[in-house]
């Protein structure tokens, strides 16, 4: 088996067994998952996120509801919306595309999506659930990264895992994901000191930095599974190019499993998004999720 975890594989198997679990929703219970997504401004990047989310929300059989508000939107209106959202029984899940603008206070939005219709994970109940062990919405990056990791190792227990980057998106939640799968989880940053020597040690390696290629091939342990959820883009010879936060030229020759950048985790997150789509609509209905 090769090395290489393909993220835009496992992706595409992720939304053939959500596609199919949609279609159990509509033919035994008439419920169709709707997902809202609520953009306010004009980032180029967060338009093409926006995008691909509402178009592979329709390929699964799911209805997309897109609101695009201007950039000078009050936070009031902003407000009002998620609120008229949270009320609508065809709307499961509600993502407000992040980064808002800078007069929005992004917490207070996050935290007016009803609980059970926050498919990103980020509101307070959610967080609260994760960190307790208890059944929630867990944040969609670090599903995909646990879910490639469980797929690929099967039992995590024991093992050392060490996730770099302490982000309330990325690095706590996907150190959570690692206790709750018995592993012994070191959280670096930072502030931490001798990193390479951290990341030495580690059974299993999450890379949430934001730094092009931070971690080279001799800061891994042979055989080490490494999970890069860094994007960076740089320019390289003259071109543009998507880097991960991992050296992947070093480090795939020492790596027993590792995520490449781009077609690693960032597939996933968007199929993970609409699988906690899937799980909130049930949630709200009360019924068990359908096998895929
Ligand atoms: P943040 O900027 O919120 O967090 C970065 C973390 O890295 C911080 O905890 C910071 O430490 C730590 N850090 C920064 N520099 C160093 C260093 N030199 N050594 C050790 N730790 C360091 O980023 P995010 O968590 O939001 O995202 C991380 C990366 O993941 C980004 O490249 C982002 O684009 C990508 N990403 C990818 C997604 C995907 O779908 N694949 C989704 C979300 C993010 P401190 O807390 O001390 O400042």
């Amino acid at each position: 088996m090769s090395n290489i975890i393909d993220g835009k594989a496992f992706a595409e198997r992720l939304r053939g067994d959500i596609a199919s679990r949609v279609s159990k929703l509509k033919a035994q219970h008439q419920l169709t998952p709707g997902l809202a997504v609520v953009l306010v401004g004009e980032d180029p990047a967060s338009e093409v996120y926006v995008r691909n989310k509402a178009k592979q929300t329709v390929e699964v059989g799911m209805e997309s509801v897109e609101h695009k508000l201007p950039a000078d939107t009050p936070e009031a209106d902003l407000l009002a919306l998620v609120d008229e959202l949270n009320k609508n029984p065809d709307i499961h899940g509600i993502l407000v595309q992040l980064p808002l603008p800078k007069h929005i206070d992004e917490a207070k939005v996050l935290d007016s999506i009803h609980y059970e219709k926050d498919v990103d994970g980020f509101h307070l109940t959610n967080v609260g659930l994760l960190s307790t062990g208890a059944e929630g919405v867990v944040p969609c990056t670090p599903l995909g990264s646990i879910m490639m990791l469980k797929d690929r190792l099967g039992d995590l227990s024991g093992m050392n895992a060490v996730v770099v980057g302490r982000s309330n998106i990325v690095g706590k939640p996907m150190a959570n994901l690692l206790l709750q799968e018995n592993c012994t989880v070191t959280i670096a940053h930072s502030r931490t000191k001798d990193l390479a020597d951290v990341c030495r040690g580690a059974d299993i390696l999450v890379a949430a930095v934001g730094r092009p290629e931070m971690i080279p091939g001799d800061w891994i342990k042979p055989g080490a599974a490494v999970i890069d959820v860094g994007i960076n883009r740089i320019e390289r010879d003259g071109k543009k190019k998507l880097v991960g936060d991992v050296e992947f030229a070093s480090a795939s020759g020492v790596a027993g499993a590792i995520t490449p950048v781009p077609g690693g985790v960032g597939p996933m997150t968007i199929a993970c998004l609409l699988h906690n789509t899937v799980q909130q609509a049930c949630r709200q209905h009360k019924i068990a999720m359908p096998d895929a």
